[in-house]
């Protein structure tokens, strides 16, 4: 078990003039989850407990290239915490993975689903790969290999994993075909966002994106009580979730004006055509030289002038050297972890709001789960229904978060945190300790 002193008991003020140091994700997800824990009264002996990942397997994954030469892969499945059930959590692909970004990612993962009340427990995935430099047989004999390697770990009433940054449908069908023919049988729900044909749920693509657009719309209605029609938008990120988030924005009448991807972005102050620019991105694997914009920096994208800023990149793009300059009064963190803890400081201090990545991205986990529960029951609902399921979900989640920044005077990020570690102690404290 973890010390509980460290890295938890380091205070804000402390870590505050030092960002290099806190420009960790793993110790940027403990900070956020110990700010809550002090002040929540919970008993401190489930501190260290909630603060370390159960378990945290690490794998080598020989792959046969193309050339035939032998490479070996590391891979990681972090299970944070499954005290209210089974363990859920996506896996990434990615040149940036490590122990640490995984085990900071199953944490918020244990937080976000239970948030969104889903029956489920905190995990995450990775590998450590060049993934747009892979060809296609590489990536499945490496998607193949590694889920051969976690099999003891996995299963559909033990760990579930999804796709994330750098992995998608196919990825998981692959998944899904080689857990079912090591184990002889078919198990439809070891994954979800499987494509539909292999019993996914329609609407999981676009459903972190549709999740992301639910959050922000609520927030509007509920406190500046008017529609997102004609307000300006920056998203950081092109992929699945920043293009469905752009996309589904742009369809409720607001303007994005930027985008961008890890070599750049576009901005276009008259508004980005979405449908278009999507297209070439599919087409050319990036966002360079996209006619209908003038190239900006990720940097210009953060900081340029607009009413909503959307990361929906990855973890510590809006740091301490960043966030005073960022314009925006919303952000919509679609990203895990986007915001360092200072830069998180900042942006209070500066008035802007901030809706939290527990919050924000719990779309995609949430049509995981309606896909998990159609794959048990196998009786698969229409895509209106996920729709109007996933809106439900989200209003809920927005509305308690928002009660409870009300009630306790506090910002959105505190008062996800609280509820969600709440839930998540009180199951621990129910179940106790074994032995
Ligand atoms: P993706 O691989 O489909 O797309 C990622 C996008 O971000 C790409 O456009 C990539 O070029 C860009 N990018 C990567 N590094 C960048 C950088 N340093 N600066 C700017 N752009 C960069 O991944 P995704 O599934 O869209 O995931 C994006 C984020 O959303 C991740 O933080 C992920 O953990 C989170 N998320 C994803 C899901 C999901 O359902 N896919 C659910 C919840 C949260």
């Amino acid at each position: 078990m973890a010390d509980a002193s460290q890295p938890n008991g380091r205070r804000f003020d402390q870590l505050a003039h030092k960002p290099d140091e806190i420009n960790k994700f793993w110790r940027n997800a403990n900070f956020f989850f110990d700010r809550v824990y002090q002040t929540m009264g919970l008993d401190p002996l489930y501190r260290a407990y909630l603060s370390s990942p159960k378990r945290v397997l690490t794998v080598s994954c020989p792959v046969r290239m193309d050339n035939g030469s032998i490479q070996v892969f590391t891979g990681y499945r972090v299970q944070h915490n499954n005290a209210r059930g089974p363990f859920k959590g996506g896996l990434r692909f990615d040149t940036e993975v490590d122990r640490d970004e995984v085990m900071a990612l199953a944490m918020l993962q244990t937080w976000k689903n239970a948030l969104v009340e889903l029956p489920y427990g905190g995990a995450k995935g990775g590998v450590v790969c060049d993934v747009k430099k892979l060809s296609l047989n590489e990536k499945e004999a490496l998607t193949r290999r590694y889920t051969a390697e976690i099999m003891p770990v996995i299963g559909p009433f033990d760990d579930i994993p999804a796709p994330d940054l750098g992995t998608d449908s196919q990825v998981m069908a692959w998944m899904l075909d080689t857990y079912s023919m090591m184990t002889g049988r078919q198990a439809l729900s070891v994954v979800t966002g499987k494509p539909v044909a292999l019993g996914g749920s329609c609407g999981r693509e676009e459903a972190t994106g549709r999740g992301v657009m639910y959050v922000l719309k609520r927030f509007m209605e509920v406190t500046q009580h008017r529609s997102l029609e004609g307000m300006k938008i920056a998203v950081q990120g092109f992929g699945q979730v920043g293009f469905h988030a752009s996309r589904l924005l742009d369809e409720l009448g607001a303007q994005v004006i930027a985008i961008s991807d890890k070599f750049g972005g576009i901005f276009n102050e008259n508004g980005i055509d979405i449908e278009s620019a999507g297209q070439y991105y599919r087409e050319n694997g990036q966002l360079t030289d996209y006619p209908e914009g003038d190239a900006i920096s990720n940097e210009e994208l953060l900081t340029c002038e607009c009413d909503v800023l959307i990361p929906a990149a990855r973890e510590n793009t809006i740091d301490s050297t960043i966030a005073p300059h960022i314009q925006a009064k919303i952000v919509v963190e679609a990203a895990n972890g986007p915001t360092t803890p200072e830069a998180d400081q900042i942006l209070c201090e500066q008035g802007v709001t901030v809706l939290p990545d527990i919050l924000a991205n719990a779309g995609g986990v949430t049509v995981s789960y309606f896909e998990w529960v159609q794959g048990l029951d196998n009786y698969f609902w229409d895509l209106d229904r996920v729709r109007a399921e996933l809106q439900r979900v989200m209003n809920r989640a927005f509305d308690t978060v928002n009660a409870k920044a009300d009630e306790s005077d506090c910002d959105y990020r505190t008062a996800a945190y609280t509820i969600a570690v709440g839930r998540v102690a009180e199951a621990v404290r129910l179940k106790g300790i074994f032995p």
